[in-house]
Protein backbone atom coordinates (compact mmCIF):
# COMPACT_ATOMS: atom_id res chain seq x y z
CA UNK A 1 0.00 0.00 0.00
CA UNK A 2 1.26 3.37 -0.88
CA UNK A 3 1.23 5.93 2.72
CA UNK A 4 -0.42 9.19 3.06
CA UNK A 5 3.18 10.78 2.41
CA UNK A 6 3.94 9.12 -1.11
CA UNK A 7 0.26 9.88 -2.02
CA UNK A 8 0.78 13.08 -1.28
CA UNK A 9 4.19 13.10 -3.54
CA UNK A 10 2.32 11.69 -6.28
CA UNK A 11 -0.52 14.31 -6.03
CA UNK A 12 0.99 17.30 -5.78
CA UNK A 13 3.31 16.19 -9.10
CA UNK A 14 0.30 16.61 -10.69
CA UNK A 15 -0.27 19.86 -12.20
CA UNK A 16 -3.71 21.89 -12.11
CA UNK A 17 -4.57 23.41 -15.49
CA UNK A 18 -7.57 25.91 -15.33
CA UNK A 19 -10.10 26.71 -18.03
CA UNK A 20 -8.50 23.91 -20.66
CA UNK A 21 -9.83 22.81 -22.92
CA UNK A 22 -12.61 25.15 -22.22
CA UNK A 23 -13.85 27.59 -19.58
CA UNK A 24 -14.63 26.11 -15.51
CA UNK A 25 -12.79 23.39 -16.38
CA UNK A 26 -9.75 21.98 -13.98
CA UNK A 27 -7.61 19.99 -16.67
CA UNK A 28 -5.28 17.66 -14.25
CA UNK A 29 -1.75 17.37 -16.05
CA UNK A 30 0.11 14.40 -15.45
CA UNK A 31 2.88 15.62 -17.95
CA UNK A 32 4.21 16.77 -14.76
CA UNK A 33 4.50 13.59 -13.29
CA UNK A 34 5.52 11.65 -15.53
CA UNK A 35 8.99 13.93 -16.11
CA UNK A 36 8.80 13.24 -12.04
CA UNK A 37 11.20 10.07 -11.79
CA UNK A 38 10.62 9.57 -8.21
CA UNK A 39 7.01 9.93 -8.46
CA UNK A 40 6.52 8.61 -11.70
CA UNK A 41 8.37 5.38 -10.27
CA UNK A 42 6.89 5.47 -6.77
CA UNK A 43 3.34 4.78 -8.70
CA UNK A 44 4.34 2.27 -11.21
CA UNK A 45 6.22 0.21 -8.05
CA UNK A 46 2.93 0.61 -6.39
CA UNK A 47 0.67 -0.68 -9.25
CA UNK A 48 3.28 -3.17 -9.81
CA UNK A 49 2.96 -4.48 -6.26
CA UNK A 50 -0.47 -4.49 -6.24
CA UNK A 51 -1.05 -6.31 -9.82
CA UNK A 52 1.46 -8.62 -9.02
CA UNK A 53 -1.03 -10.67 -7.44
CA UNK A 54 -3.87 -10.24 -9.86
CA UNK A 55 -2.94 -13.38 -12.46
CA UNK A 56 -3.63 -10.94 -15.52
CA UNK A 57 -3.46 -12.09 -18.82
CA UNK A 58 -3.34 -8.19 -20.60
CA UNK A 59 -3.59 -4.87 -19.52
CA UNK A 60 -5.96 -2.35 -21.59
CA UNK A 61 -5.58 1.47 -21.38
CA UNK A 62 -7.69 4.10 -22.26
CA UNK A 63 -6.70 6.12 -25.00
CA UNK A 64 -4.63 8.39 -24.56
CA UNK A 65 -2.70 8.81 -21.29
CA UNK A 66 -3.93 5.15 -20.01
CA UNK A 67 -1.43 4.08 -22.50
CA UNK A 68 1.90 5.71 -20.81
CA UNK A 69 0.55 3.94 -17.22
CA UNK A 70 -0.62 0.92 -19.26
CA UNK A 71 2.49 -0.07 -21.18
CA UNK A 72 4.51 0.62 -18.46
CA UNK A 73 3.05 -1.68 -16.30
CA UNK A 74 2.40 -4.21 -18.62
CA UNK A 75 5.85 -4.71 -19.22
CA UNK A 76 6.84 -4.74 -15.34
CA UNK A 77 3.76 -7.58 -15.64
CA UNK A 78 5.24 -9.13 -18.42
CA UNK A 79 1.82 -9.28 -19.76
CA UNK A 80 0.59 -7.95 -23.14
CA UNK A 81 -0.75 -4.26 -23.21
CA UNK A 82 -3.76 -3.06 -25.35
CA UNK A 83 -4.62 0.13 -26.49
CA UNK A 84 -8.83 0.88 -26.41
CA UNK A 85 -8.69 3.74 -28.58
CA UNK A 86 -11.40 6.46 -29.80
CA UNK A 87 -13.12 5.83 -33.12
CA UNK A 88 -11.68 5.08 -36.13
CA UNK A 89 -7.75 5.34 -35.34
CA UNK A 90 -7.15 1.18 -35.06
CA UNK A 91 -5.78 -0.15 -38.64
CA UNK A 92 -7.39 -3.52 -38.27
CA UNK A 93 -11.07 -4.98 -37.26
CA UNK A 94 -12.58 -3.49 -34.52
CA UNK A 95 -15.18 -3.41 -31.99
CA UNK A 96 -16.88 -0.79 -30.93
CA UNK A 97 -18.97 0.85 -28.22
CA UNK A 98 -20.45 4.00 -27.80
CA UNK A 99 -20.97 6.44 -24.24
CA UNK A 100 -23.15 9.47 -24.06
CA UNK A 101 -21.96 12.77 -23.64
CA UNK A 102 -23.04 15.84 -21.98
CA UNK A 103 -23.83 16.86 -26.23
CA UNK A 104 -24.24 13.55 -28.45
CA UNK A 105 -22.31 10.71 -28.07
CA UNK A 106 -18.49 9.17 -28.86
CA UNK A 107 -17.46 5.62 -29.36
CA UNK A 108 -14.31 3.84 -28.38
CA UNK A 109 -12.77 0.77 -30.10
CA UNK A 110 -10.45 -2.36 -29.64
CA UNK A 111 -9.02 -4.89 -32.44
CA UNK A 112 -11.20 -8.13 -32.79
CA UNK A 113 -8.14 -10.03 -31.72
CA UNK A 114 -6.69 -7.89 -29.31
CA UNK A 115 -6.76 -10.94 -26.78
CA UNK A 116 -5.05 -13.22 -29.03
CA UNK A 117 -8.12 -15.38 -29.11
CA UNK A 118 -7.89 -16.27 -25.51
CA UNK A 119 -11.18 -16.46 -23.88
CA UNK A 120 -11.77 -15.63 -20.22
CA UNK A 121 -8.69 -13.54 -20.40
CA UNK A 122 -8.43 -11.74 -17.14
CA UNK A 123 -7.81 -7.54 -18.32
CA UNK A 124 -7.16 -4.87 -16.17
CA UNK A 125 -8.45 -1.92 -17.57
CA UNK A 126 -6.04 1.56 -16.78
CA UNK A 127 -6.53 5.43 -17.63
CA UNK A 128 -5.02 8.40 -15.50
CA UNK A 129 -8.74 9.73 -14.81
CA UNK A 130 -11.89 8.83 -14.30
CA UNK A 131 -14.90 11.57 -14.00
CA UNK A 132 -18.56 10.69 -15.49
CA UNK A 133 -17.55 7.20 -15.69
CA UNK A 134 -18.71 7.03 -19.39
CA UNK A 135 -15.50 6.21 -21.18
CA UNK A 136 -14.34 3.88 -18.59
CA UNK A 137 -17.62 1.73 -18.59
CA UNK A 138 -17.81 1.60 -22.30
CA UNK A 139 -13.98 0.18 -22.18
CA UNK A 140 -15.40 -2.14 -20.04
CA UNK A 141 -18.57 -3.43 -22.02
CA UNK A 142 -15.91 -3.87 -24.55
CA UNK A 143 -13.60 -6.06 -22.62
CA UNK A 144 -16.35 -8.41 -21.81
CA UNK A 145 -17.66 -8.10 -25.16
CA UNK A 146 -14.65 -9.41 -26.75
CA UNK A 147 -14.68 -12.77 -24.30
CA UNK A 148 -11.98 -11.00 -21.47
CA UNK A 149 -12.69 -10.65 -17.81
CA UNK A 150 -12.63 -6.64 -16.57
CA UNK A 151 -10.80 -8.17 -13.25
CA UNK A 152 -10.41 -4.42 -12.31
CA UNK A 153 -10.80 -0.45 -13.41
CA UNK A 154 -7.92 1.03 -11.87
CA UNK A 155 -7.38 5.83 -12.11
CA UNK A 156 -4.89 7.52 -10.96
CA UNK A 157 -7.16 10.10 -10.52
CA UNK A 158 -10.82 10.40 -9.86
CA UNK A 159 -13.27 13.22 -9.49
CA UNK A 160 -15.62 12.03 -7.13
CA UNK A 161 -17.76 14.54 -7.41
CA UNK A 162 -18.55 13.21 -10.96
CA UNK A 163 -19.33 10.28 -9.30
CA UNK A 164 -18.33 8.01 -12.36
CA UNK A 165 -16.56 5.56 -10.08
CA UNK A 166 -20.32 4.22 -9.06
CA UNK A 167 -21.21 3.85 -12.61
CA UNK A 168 -18.10 1.57 -13.13
CA UNK A 169 -18.17 -0.39 -10.10
CA UNK A 170 -21.78 -1.90 -11.19
CA UNK A 171 -19.64 -3.36 -14.58
CA UNK A 172 -16.33 -3.65 -12.49
CA UNK A 173 -14.11 -2.95 -8.88
CA UNK A 174 -12.62 -0.19 -8.94
CA UNK A 175 -9.24 1.00 -7.73
CA UNK A 176 -8.78 5.11 -7.48
CA UNK A 177 -5.00 5.63 -6.32
CA UNK A 178 -5.88 9.45 -5.71
CA UNK A 179 -10.26 11.27 -4.95
CA UNK A 180 -10.44 14.49 -5.27
CA UNK A 181 -13.46 15.84 -3.47
P1 LIG B 1 -15.16 10.42 -18.39
O1 LIG B 1 -15.61 9.52 -19.50
O2 LIG B 1 -16.09 11.58 -18.17
O3 LIG B 1 -14.90 9.64 -17.11
O4 LIG B 1 -13.80 11.09 -18.84
C1 LIG B 1 -12.61 10.43 -18.68
C2 LIG B 1 -11.61 10.71 -19.77
O5 LIG B 1 -11.50 12.11 -20.02
C3 LIG B 1 -10.23 10.23 -19.35
O6 LIG B 1 -9.59 9.62 -20.47
C4 LIG B 1 -9.50 11.48 -18.88
O7 LIG B 1 -8.17 11.46 -19.28
C5 LIG B 1 -10.27 12.65 -19.54
N1 LIG B 1 -10.60 13.72 -18.59
C6 LIG B 1 -11.84 14.06 -18.17
N2 LIG B 1 -11.81 15.10 -17.32
C7 LIG B 1 -10.51 15.43 -17.17
C8 LIG B 1 -9.82 16.41 -16.39
N3 LIG B 1 -10.45 17.29 -15.59
N4 LIG B 1 -8.47 16.44 -16.46
C9 LIG B 1 -7.81 15.57 -17.27
N5 LIG B 1 -8.40 14.63 -18.01
C10 LIG B 1 -9.74 14.55 -17.98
Amino acid sequence: MLNQTEKTIIHNAIRDIHDFPEPGIVFKDITTLLNNADAYGMLMTHLKTRYDQYNLDFIAGIDARGFIFGSALAQMLHVGFVPIRKKGKLPHSTVSESYDLEYGSDEVEMHVDAFRGKKGARVLLIDDLVATGGTAAAAVRLINRSHGECVEACFVLGLNFLEGQKKIEQLTPVYTLIGID
